[in-house]
């Protein structure tokens, strides 16, 4: 590894207004917010990052507020870990402060953010698209899915994503049985037989109602059921539901330490992981995850739900495991996203190629100009 140092860091936020909320079990997004980080080296080559901030949106600014104030000076003009393991490096600095403030998830969704921008500023270095610098033997093409489809106008939504090349499609149930089983009767008329279908309960769930609703929900064919419980419910738990309904389960966006990770792969409970790069591990531990996913048998399908530049990270890390996972794409209307992945992310009969342009190939430079703070 090249050894280099970031001379300095911008972050910007963005928030823009949508017309149809976004809604799911826990809560709704009424705008869509973004907070994007850039590191720079002395040579004035830059690396671009995200940091997770969907619930609630109006704290959004207060994790720019940490990754200038706490987190950045710790990356600034210092020799970084020489294997590039910058989520793990900058956590272990701020766990007193996590400790004592509390505010273990913001920061770690911060250094997350930090961990993905100097990835992609190191391939910009090795003149490499990241997926290429993560895994030399690594190709261009991933699968990907629409996500993000609610129970408002699921075949209308559904067709339009279809339109747009989606060949798999999620839905989301917790919304009582009725509305579930009327969204999932939908989508698969919709999409015909023979399409993947997954649905996402958004931990909406008690062990009972996920026993008797994913039971019931399993007549749609469906390909995983995510999140059926909260991600922090005891192993024996997930245990027993994956024992007592006929599909694999599918968790990762809220799972935010590494033994949680390897405890639920090595208990063989998930079938599906979804590490968020932008909300924890950085691309550093969600390679690390991924590759234990896939020695595990199981699926890496990474979650994403923001702005452009955490889900083409996204689409890197998955291109880096050659495996059979799937991108989350949110088919939403967000424009902090659509306009920055114009180009990029074209999906056609439900795969990408990536562009082997150098990291994750955009410059949202416009964006830090604009509003750096
Ligand atoms: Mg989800």
């Amino acid at each position: 590894m090249n050894l280099f140092r970031v001379e300095k860091i911008s972050t910007v936020v963005r928030r823009v207004p949508v017309a149809v909320p976004v809604r799911t079990s826990f809560g709704t997004m009424r705008d869509r917010p973004a907070v994007f980080l850039r590191v720079t080296d002395e040579n004035g080559t830059h690396g671009y990052g995200e940091v997770w901030c969907n619930f609630p949106t109006v704290a959004a600014e207060h994790r720019a507020r940490l990754a200038m104030d706490v987190v950045g000076p710790l990356v600034l003009g210092v020799e970084l870990p020489s294997d590039l393991a910058v989520f793990e490096w900058l956590m272990a600095r701020l766990h007193v402060l996590a400790l004592q403030s509390g505010e273990w998830g913001p920061l770690r969704q911060v250094c997350a953010g930090f961990d993905a921008a100097i990835h992609d500023l190191a391939a910009r270095r090795a003149d490499l698209p990241l997926y290429h610098f993560l895994n030399a033997a690594a190709g261009a093409r991933i699968e990907a899915y629409a996500s993000g489809i609610g129970p408002e106008t699921p075949a209308a939504t559904a067709r339009s994503a279809a339109a747009a090349g989606h060949v798999a499609f999620k839905v989301k149930v917790g919304f009582g049985r009725e509305m579930d089983l009327a969204s999932l009767a939908t989508m698969r008329a919709e999409i015909g037989p023979s399409r993947r279908l997954m649905a996402d309960a958004n931990q909406g769930w008690t062990l009972d109602e996920a026993l008797e609703r994913g039971g019931e929900y399993m007549t749609f064919d469906l390909d995983w059921l995510e999140e059926p419980l909260p991600a922090d419910r005891p192993v024996e738990e997930w245990r027993t539901l994956a024992e007592g309904i006929p599909v694999r389960l599918a968790a990762g966006e809220n799972i935010n330490r590494r033994s949680r990770f390897d405890a639920v792969l090595a208990a063989g409970l998930l079938g599906v992981e979804q590490p968020d790069v932008a909300k924890w591990g950085g691309v550093s531990c969600c390679m690390a995850v991924a590759r234990e996913t896939m020695r595990r048998g199981a699926s890496y399908c990474p979650h994403f739900l923001g702005g452009g530049v955490g889900l083409i990270t996204s689409a890197h890390l998955l291109a880096a495991q050659a495996g059979n996972g799937l991108l989350e794409m949110d088919v939403n209307p967000n424009p902090l996203r659509d306009e920055m992945t114009a180009g990029f992310l074209d999906v056609e009969e439900g795969g990408i190629t990536l562009s082997d342009r150098p990291g994750i190939g955009i410059a949202p430079d416009d964006l830090f100009d604009l509003g750096s703070s």
